[in-house]
């Protein structure tokens, strides 16, 4: 392997930074031994901070509705072809309660940004789903809102929340989302929920349109010094009735690549084998482990929920609603001598670690 590479690499592991410089020039210098090297050193780290152990979070997709109209995305505004739909209070809790039994112990609501889910709604919500459970963590993806409103639902109990940076390239943010939305509030957002007390999930799409390697080498530095508790990260995958239908998807190869240089930089960030990664391959998933990922999401959302929220083509479509897609899954993970366990799987400390 290239020595400079090489070096990299072990600075890297070291000292778990390097300049955006070196970050772009590892991009650049991609080779499947070097991605080998990457993955080996990740997933020695992951061992050391999480053992075999592998969390799962129920994923609820509470709604397909969104006010915003980000150029890359299915269930965007303008895509009238999308079928609107949107799960009550009732129909989430059912969800919860089809996943405790099956070990889930953490909730994850996400959606689009639908007005229906009021403060008042939500917090009654999560408020309801701790009284239930008070062992389960719930974790919150629904875009942006305002601070008093992070801190209503964090008071109700909310523990986690994942909002993308989806690029830490201002120009770049602009080329994905339309006018009306900014990089600021995105980033702004990020900075008060980590205020608030979350444990923060930050991350980016693999590949999407107009992406460089100098731009990766800045989410690469954003989320260093951002240290979010959670990253998602996972291929961009071209959705038909959306203005980047024509783009191609992002690359598995260069998603575990990114991985294994998070799990490297953050030893106890909690780092996803997304769904993306498991729609553009079959193994998508146990790759994404290899690689340092540490948690994989399965879909507690009921059947017809899940085939409208379309995020992208052919989004991964199976559901975690039974004993046996649960047993499918800790079956594949053993395959890659992981084992899922039943617990919030909430990040370890430093101190911990
Ligand atoms: N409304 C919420 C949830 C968005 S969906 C929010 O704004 O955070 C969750 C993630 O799916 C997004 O953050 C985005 O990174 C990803 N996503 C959306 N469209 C995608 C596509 N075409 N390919 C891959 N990932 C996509």
């Amino acid at each position: 392997m290239d020595l400079r590479i090489s070096n990299l690499i072990d600075k890297l592991a070291k000292t778990r930074c390097l300049t955006e410089t070196e970050y772009n020039a590892l991009l650049d210098g991609y080779t499947p031994e070097a991605a080998q090297q990457l993955a080996t050193l990740a997933t020695d780290v992951r061992q050391r901070i999480y053992g075999n152990e592998i969390f799962i979070r129920g994923l609820i997709e509470i709604s397909n509705i969104c006010r915003n109209d980000c150029l890359y995305c299915g269930i965007r505004r303008s895509n009238a072809k999308c079928t609107r739909y949107r799960l009550t209070p009732e129909e989430i809790l059912a969800c919860v309660e089809t996943g405790y039994p099956l070990g889930f112990r953490t909730f994850v609501l996400q959606g689009g940004e639908d007005s229906y889910y009021t403060d008042d709604l939500l917090a009654g919500l999560i408020a309801s789903i701790k009284a239930a459970h008070p062992d389960c963590a719930v974790t919150l993806s629904l875009g942006e809102r305002g601070s008093d409103s992070f801190r209503r639902l964090r008071d109700a109990g909310a523990d986690r929340y994942l909002l993308r940076h989806e690029t830490a390239d201002e120009a770049h943010y602009k080329m994905l989302h339309p006018a009306a939305m900014s990089y600021s509030n995105r980033m702004n957002c990020l900075v008060s929920l980590r205020e608030t007390g979350y444990q923060v999930g930050c991350g980016f799409m693999v590949g999407s349109p107009w992406q460089t390697s100098a731009m990766l080498a800045k989410d690469l530095k954003f989320i260093e010094q951002f240290k979010p508790d959670m990253c998602g990260i996972g291929p961009f995958i071209p959705h038909h009735d959306t203005p980047f239908r024509d783009f191609s998807a992002g690359s598995v190869t260069l998603t575990c690549y990114l991985l294994s240089i998070i799990r490297l930089m953050h030893p106890t960030v909690l780092l996803p084998a997304t769904t993306a990664l498991g729609t553009l391959h079959p193994e998508g998933r146990e790759l994404g482990i290899l690689a340092g990922a540490n948690v994989v999401m399965p879909n507690l959302s009921p059947a017809d929920a899940r085939k409208k929220y379309e995020l992208y083509n052919n989004k991964l479509n199976t559901g975690a609603e039974s004993a046996q897609h649960v047993d499918e899954l800790r079956q594949r993970m053993r395959s890659i001598g992981c084992e899922i366990v039943s617990s919030r799987g909430d990040v370890r400390r430093a101190a911990d670690a």
